[in-house]
């Protein structure tokens, strides 16, 4: 059992070297599917269905592989669109698709979304009472769904099992596969009786699905699963809709606040490192007006639950969370993602950042970093008591805090930790889309050392940077330091210019922190060259901490190319707003963002404009085109008029 502070919220470790690439198993082809008469449908389907206008890398292949009756693996980033490659399918293949999930919240929303699409589904959980199963039951055999989402516990129960055998499947869905993998992060028992399907059901497609495997476990998933020659599908782990920038932790709660008023129609995520913290910074931001409420382990089940569903039903704009937060996420329009700590390992960074922007919009990822992070995490590392956790853990941190300091392309970085190949120059970075300015600070670096040599190594930062500064503290002329050499020659910087020059040399060892609580400054080999004058030092100037108001735009699947009417946008928001509330669906349920913007660029106003609308099928065209033809047809009429 891994000791933490109690404050903190953890979730399963993650080895680093699970993100390892090796190769694709050997049971394990990838070809190319026979053409089937069936996937000439497929366009017409995705549009009318789910409104969609092409499809995603991946999607149609993956489909056309299911209706050709055969088993696929498919791991694909969040948001890549996984839903849709099982859903689909249901469409046209006869009979019932069942899909397993472990998350019953989340299959609620799913089926509401399904719902609105005009698809037929249900959910068969827990939290349905037995007449109403029962119910449910006697429909799926009588063929009323296309798609019936089940825990895996209750699939494989002798109910499950009899109801299975009513039934005419026509593939199953397994969704966050690696659940079924003691590799993965997040095993969970009642996974594993799903290999027994495979014994039952010799020909019924298995489609295995997630966003998070490792080769290895994506091995375990086909081996556990027994998939027989699946189509293996691999997206890049790469989100090219995330804008990914890292702040200095300054005035934190200020900045957070200058992000909210810039970008007020935009919701998301605040993670902090403990569970006070969260509910702090909620409370400080309810005190602004903003609408926030805490989420972590700490919490109720039932408080929690609220807060969550607040959030996913657009009734809170910000959530405030540990890292307990996230699993069983679906909301697709989060905008952003902002980390007031450091999180302990990049994996964590990818997984939180990855619940922005699901629905393929632009979405900040905002790292705020501090090196007091840093040592604040490394203390509770330190408490760890396992040494093999220890070490791993420093080694992860170093890679988390090496990522922080990276004056080259963010995702590079990201990526090349899971393997990806990436050439840099990825065009939604912070350092890519304004790149780092570099001083030369060789000569202040050397005040700086020769300042912590000539007091003996036996200073914190703030003496070393006092004696540099000059300042007059009873404890300089308690140790006579206003007689040394260095003291005063820094005067002309400020003290935080001093900080920053000592935690990049921190950063590149040539200067060193103990561990203990005094923190005192010390030399270390690489200190000498730059004492001596061999090896320049450079230092990054801070971007400025008010940006620009005009953000470079970042290519998105979008298109930009016309004006979105904000006015009408807005107008449309709260049309949406009030018809979920009144139906009691999640806002993005009704339209997405991606259509709402759509629709505020084109001013559709008769239904063959509104169908080439973004996510807009012929359900939802029925269903609501009506309703918001008529507002955009005011809008143009009177402009000026409205909410
Ligand atoms: P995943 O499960 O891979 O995280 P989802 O299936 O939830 O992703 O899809 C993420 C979002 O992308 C959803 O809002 C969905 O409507 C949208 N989406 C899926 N396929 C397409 C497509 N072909 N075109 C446009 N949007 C899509
Ligand atoms: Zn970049």
């Amino acid at each position: 059992m891994i000791k933490q502070p109690r404050d903190i919220d953890t979730n399963c470790a993650d080895p680093i070297s699970s993100t390892r690439p090796q190769h694709d198993s050997q049971n394990a082809t990838r070809v190319q599917s026979p053409s089937n008469p069936e996937t000439s449908k497929l366009g017409p389907l995705l549009k009318q269905h789910f409104g969609h206008n092409d499809f995603r890398p991946m999607q149609q292949q993956i489909i056309a592989d299911v209706l050709c009756g055969r088993d696929v693996f498919v791991l694909m980033p969040t948001g890549g669109g996984k839903s849709l490659c099982y859903q689909l399918p249901s469409l046209v293949l006869p009979g019932v698709a069942v899909v397993v999930s472990p998350l019953i919240a989340l299959m609620q929303d799913q089926v509401k979304a399904l719902e609105a699409n005009g698809i037929q589904a249900t959910v068969l959980n827990s939290t349905v009472d037995y007449a109403e199963i029962t119910q449910r039951e006697s429909r799926a055999a009588s063929g009323r769904y296309n798609l019936i989402y089940m825990a895996p516990e209750r699939l494989m129960n002798p109910a499950g099992q009899r109801l299975l055998s009513r039934l005419k499947i026509s593939h199953f869905a397994i969704d966050e596969a690696h659940c079924i993998s003691e590799w993965g992060h997040d095993f969970r028992p009642e996974y594993r009786m799903l290999g027994q399907l495979r014994n039952r059901f010799a020909d019924t497609p298995i489609i295995a699905l997630t966003a998070t495997a490792t080769p290895r476990v994506a091995d375990d998933i086909v081996k556990q699963l027994h998939l027989n020659r699946p189509g293996m599908y691999r997206g890049g782990f790469e989100r090219k809709n995330l804008y990914y920038e890292v702040r200095r932790k300054e005035r934190v709660f200020h900045q957070i606040l200058r992000y909210l008023d810039d970008h007020a129609a935009s919701a998301g995520i605040v993670y902090c490192l403990s569970r006070a913290s969260t509910e702090q910074m909620a409370e400080r931001l309810r005190a602004k007006n903003i609408d926030a409420l805490p989420y972590h382990a700490g919490l109720p089940a039932d408080e929690r639950a609220r807060n969550q569903h607040a959030f996913v039903y657009g009734k809170t704009r910000v959530i405030t969370a540990t890292i307990a937060f996230g699993m069983g996420i679906d909301k697709p329009d989060v905008r952003f993602v902002i980390h007031a700590d450091l999180p302990r390992n990049l994996e964590s960074y990818y997984q939180e950042t990855g619940r922005a922007g699901r629905d393929g919009l632009r979405a900040d990822c905002i790292l705020f970093f501090s090196h007091g992070d840093k040592a604040k995490l490394e203390r509770f590392i330190e408490e760890k008591e396992n040494e093999h956790e220890r070490k791993l853990a420093h080694v992860q941190l170093k890679q988390m805090i090496h990522y922080a300091y990276a004056i080259d392309c963010r995702s590079q970085g990201l990526l090349n930790y899971f393997g990806d190949e990436h050439d840099g120059d990825c065009g939604h970075c912070d350092n890519c889309l304004l790149p780092p300015q570099l001083n030369d600070a060789t000569k202040d670096a050397r005040k700086l050392l020769s300042a912590v040599a000539r007091t003996g190594q036996r200073f914190g930062l703030n003496h070393v940077i006092d004696v540099l500064r000059g300042t007059q503290t009873d404890r300089i002329f308690r140790h006579n330091h206003q007689c040394l050499s260095v003291f005063g020659v820094g005067a002309d910087q400020p003290k935080p210019y001093w900080r920053r020059l000592a935690e990049t040399l921190i950063h590149d060892e040539q200067l060193a922190l103990t561990r203990d609580d005094f923190r005192t400054a010390y030399l270390t080999g690489p200190s000498k060259p730059v004492l001596r004058g061999q090896v320049n030092v450079s230092l990054t100037v801070p971007r400025a901490a008010k940006r620009p108001r005009k953000q470079k735009p970042i290519a998105t699947a979008v298109d930009d190319s016309r004006p979105i009417d904000q006015k009408l946008f807005g107008q449309l928001r709260s049309l949406r707003r009030t018809l979920a509330d009144k139906q009691n669906i999640p806002p993005y349920v009704v339209f997405s963002d991606a259509a709402l913007r759509h629709m505020a660029q084109r001013h559709p106003t008769t239904p063959q404009q509104f169908i080439q609308i973004t996510g807009v099928g012929q359900h939802k065209l029925d269903r609501y085109g009506p309703i918001f033809m008529d507002a955009i047809a005011q809008h143009i009429a009177n402009p000026a008029t409205g909410p």
